[in-house]
Parts: C-alpha cells; sequence; structure tokens
C-alpha cells in the first residue's frame, strides 16, 4: 500500500520532551517505519516549522517526510494551528496529484481536519481515498480535567467529534478510549483499537546502567506539562522520608532543552520551588531533554518508574520502563489501565493521590523479589504484545479492512506501480527496497 500519515504537529524527526514533542513523535516516526520495513511505501506529511528544512526527506528505503508550507515556517504551539490547515490540505492534495495514496492516516484531530479536506477535494486517482484517524489525545477528556487551562480552539469542541463521524476508521489506541469515542457520537462498528508499541530492540534489560546519588532511585519521564503530574510524585517524598524512605532520588526527565534551559520552564521552576517547600529538594533531579538512546541506561537505573498522569491517552513511557525489566507504579488512567497490569507488571494507584504513590513505591523499594518479579513479567508482556512490528501489522489489516469497505474495487494505485514513479525520476534510486 501507498500511505499518506498525516501529523501536522508532530513531526517523526523532531527532537522529544518539549511541550509539543512527546509520544504522537514516537508513534508516527516507529509505525511509519515498520509498515515501511513489511513493504510499504509510507510518505509522512507534517508542517513545515523551520526554513532550512528541504520540501522531502528520504529516511530509509520505503519513507519519506514531507514538510508542507502551512503558515509561518517557526515552531508554534498545536493549539495554534487549525488557521493554517486549509493550506496544509493544499499541501497534500498537491503531493498527492504526483504520488497517490491508497490510504490516509491521519495523526490528532487537527491532521483529520486536513485529511478529510483533502481527500474530499483529491480526485486525482478517480477513487475515493479512504481516510483512517488515531486522535492521540481527545478534546473531551483534556477539557474535563484541565478545564480553563486547556488551550485547545474552541472549534475543536465540535470539529473533533466531526471528524470521528466522517472518517471511514478510527483506531484508538486504548479500550477507554472507545467508550470516549461513543460518547462523541462515533459508531463503534468503526473504530478499531491498535495500541502504541515500543523499540525492543533499544529497550531491553540488557544493558548498562547510569550510577545513582542515592540507595534508591526512582524515575519519571514525560513532556514538562502539568498534567503529567510530576508534582504528585515529589509530594510523595516526604511521605516516603516518613516512612523511613528518605535516602531516594526522584529523577525528572523531559522539558525544552538541557537541564540548563529549564531555567526559563516554567513548569520546571514550579516543581523546583515545590521540592524546595516540601524540603526535598537535595532528592529531585531535573534532567530536562534526555536523547532516546540514554534513555534505557537511566530507565534501568531505577527501582520503579512512576506515571502519575491526571489522564493518559496511550502512554509508551510505561512500555519503555517494563520492556527495560522494571516495574512500574501508574495511575490506573486510559492507556495505562490496558499496559500495566495491576500486581502483575507493576502497580496501580488512583490518580492524584500522592498517598498512594508512597505506598505503592514503598512497598516496591522494601521487597527486591517484587521488584524483579514485576519486572520480568513486564518485559514479557510487551515482548509478546508491544512490538511495533506486531502493531505496524494489525494496522496494516485495519488499512485493509477500511479499503475493502470503502473502495470495493482492486483499482487503487498500489506499491506495485512504483518503477514507474523511479523511470519519472520522481522517486530517488534506492528509494525502493
Ligand atoms: N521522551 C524522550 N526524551 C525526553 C522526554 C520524553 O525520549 O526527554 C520520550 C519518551 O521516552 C516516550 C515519549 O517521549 O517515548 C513520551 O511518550 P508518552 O506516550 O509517554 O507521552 P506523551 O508525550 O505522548 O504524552
Amino acid at each position: 500500500m501507498k500511505i499518506a500519515m498525516v501529523s501536522e504537529h508532530a513531526s517523526p524527526l523532531a527532537a522529544l520532551g518539549g511541550v509539543d514533542a512527546g509520544g504522537q513523535n514516537v508513534h508516527v516516526a516507529a509505525l511509519s517505519t515498520a509498515l515501511a520495513e513489511r513493504g510499504h511505501r509510507v510518505t509522512v506529511y507534517t508542517r513545515r516549522d523551520d526554513p532550512e528544512l528541504p520540501h522531502r526527506i528520504y529516511v530509509r528505503p520505503g519513507l519519506a517526510v514531507v514538510h508542507i508550507d502551512a503558515g509561518p515556517a517557526e515552531h508554534l504551539p498545536k493549539d495554534d494551528l487549525l488557521p493554517f490547515m486549509g493550506a496544509m490540505a493544499d499541501g497534500l492534495v498537491e503531493d498527492w496529484g504526483n504520488y497517490p495514496p491508497s490510504v490516509v492516516h491521519a495523526h490528532f484531530w487537527m491532521s483529520g481536519v486536513a485529511a478529510l479536506d483533502a481527500a474530499r477535494r483529491y480526485s486525482g486517482g478517480g477513487y475515493p481515498v479512504p481516510v483512517v484517524q488515531t486522535f492521540h489525545a481527545l478534546g473531551t477528556v483534556k477539557r474535563r480535567h484541565q478545564g480553563a487551562q486547556d488551550t485547545s480552539p474552541a472549534e475543536r469542541q465540535w470539529l473533533e467529534p466531526s471528524v470521528g463521524r466522517a472518517v471511514d476508521r478510527v483506531i484508538a489506541t486504548c479500550s477507554d478510549e472507545l467508550f470516549e469515542l461513543r460518547a462523541l457520537g462515533v459508531s463503534g462498528s468503526k473504530v478499531s483499537i491498535a495500541p502504541c508499541g515500543v523499540d525492543l530492540d533499544l529497550f531491553r534489560a540488557e544493558g548498562p546502567a547510569e550510577g545513582r546519588a542515592r540507595r534508591h532511585r526512582i524515575v519519571s519521564v514525560g513532556r514538562l506539562v502539568p498534567r503529567k503530574g510530576v508534582d504528585l510524585v515529589i509530594r510523595s517524598l516526604p511521605l516516603l522520608g516518613t516512612a523511613g524512605l528518605d535516602d531516594v532520588e526522584l529523577i525528572v526527565v523531559g522539558g525544552a532543552g538541557t537541564s540548563d534551559a529549564l531555567d526559563s520552564d516554567p513548569e520546571a521552576r514550579r516543581l523546583l520551588a515545590l521540592a524546595d517547600e516540601l524540603g526535598v529538594a537535595d532528592q529531585v533531579t531535573l534532567r530536562g531533554q534526555v536523547p532516546r538512546e540514554n534513555m534505557p541506561a537511566l530507565l534501568r537505573s531505577a527501582d520503579a518508574i512512576v506515571c502519575a498522569p491526571w489522564y493518559e491517552p496511550f502512554g509508551i513511557v510505561p512500555l519503555e520502563a517494563m520492556a527495560c525489566g522494571v516495574p512500574v507504579v501508574a495511575a490506573a488512567v486510559g492507556g495505562l489501565i490496558d499496559t500495566v497490569v495491576d500486581r502483575a507488571t507493576g502497580l496501580h494507584v488512583p490518580p492524584m493521590n500522592p498517598q498512594a504513590i508512597a505506598a505503592a513505591v514503598g512497598e516496591l523499594l522494601h521487597d527486591p523479589q517484587l521488584r524483579v518479579r514485576l519486572g520480568q513479567a513486564g518485559q514479557a508482556r510487551v515482548r509478546s504484545r508491544y512490538s511495533w512490528d506486531r502493531v505496524a501489522a494489525e494496522t496494516e489489516k485495519f488499512y485493509q479492512t477500511t479499503l475493502n469497505s470503502v473502495l470495493n474495487c482492486a483499482d487503487m494505485p498500489s506499491a506495485d506501480q512504483d518503477g514507474e514513479y523511479l523511470d519519472k525520476g520522481y522517486l530517488p534510486e534506492g528509494y525502493l527496497p
């Protein structure tokens, strides 16, 4: 298949850890790579946020990234991008005129808006291009938890459900999302579930681990935004201290840049002020952005990874921890309900509850055998269920079902015709596997 991935704000080539660069970037990059490895041709369309970026980058055989001019060529918060989705659709229609897709897969609601607009306007192939949607996050859930702090454009309230109803298929990443989608009026019959995966070559239990500054170490990883609940983990430290566990360090990973850049990050300053106020500042280290290749050694150095979000559409970090054989303390919300199995691969805690976090972390720190047992079970679980190849195989099946139901014909462009594009000089030598 020729797959057009649309990911308006989350480029697969971006550095991770900033406010708008996290799981979606990982998902789009890894899924596209795994689909290309399965023999498909994947083009990822993202918004140009830097004038220096070339229009098209060939990443590996079968995988290209196209930067579309839609709004100023600079970084903009994702919540400011809606006015540019018309231009995003223009760019899609133009590129599809050269290289027709078999199926479009949009990521995040705004990409869905652009993809549906482009699919309606595009007529090049003489067939309807089916649009598959992955939301990654839902505005209704976000508003429920963030209230007035939600900076999403007002239009999201009606545009997001209408994207869900208009697309040919929705791929939800967890069972909780399925219920939310149905509440938005999206028919359950067109929703399929495929989780995110984890890079099992990079994230492994075997390999070096970072040194520690204290006897115990807990780690929290994610974009530095309030809803990730790092403050709740900091609040659990004095409670652990009262329980006799004061030789514990908390390493916080994430932020707009390296640890030096955190001085100007309001969330980093808030977290450090809180640690100071609670008398645990010497136990907390904010690392800033950590490159992916350094993440496994950091995760392996932990007794436990704590994920305490208010809500979580999926949450790749627990999978990465499990793949490294480290137990996870996770709030029982969203995707974490599916991925972390309570008392088998980690411990569930109620959301927004530092006492419960302290109790769960305390139990793990007191019991090395429990840590080993949960870590090993977590590793087995991700290896059997969450490889990107398996996720790509499921996604491919959903594309195929969608194509069959929408097109009911075998007349669509397929990767078999790509020799023609090579001959025209449209695809570079070496692009076809
Ligand atoms: N991440 C990273 N470096 C950082 C911060 C985060 O590589 O400094 C990665 C992390 O390992 C994970 C992703 O960013 O792969 C975050 O994904 P998750 O689904 O947990 O959260 P999201 O960002 O989607 O809310």
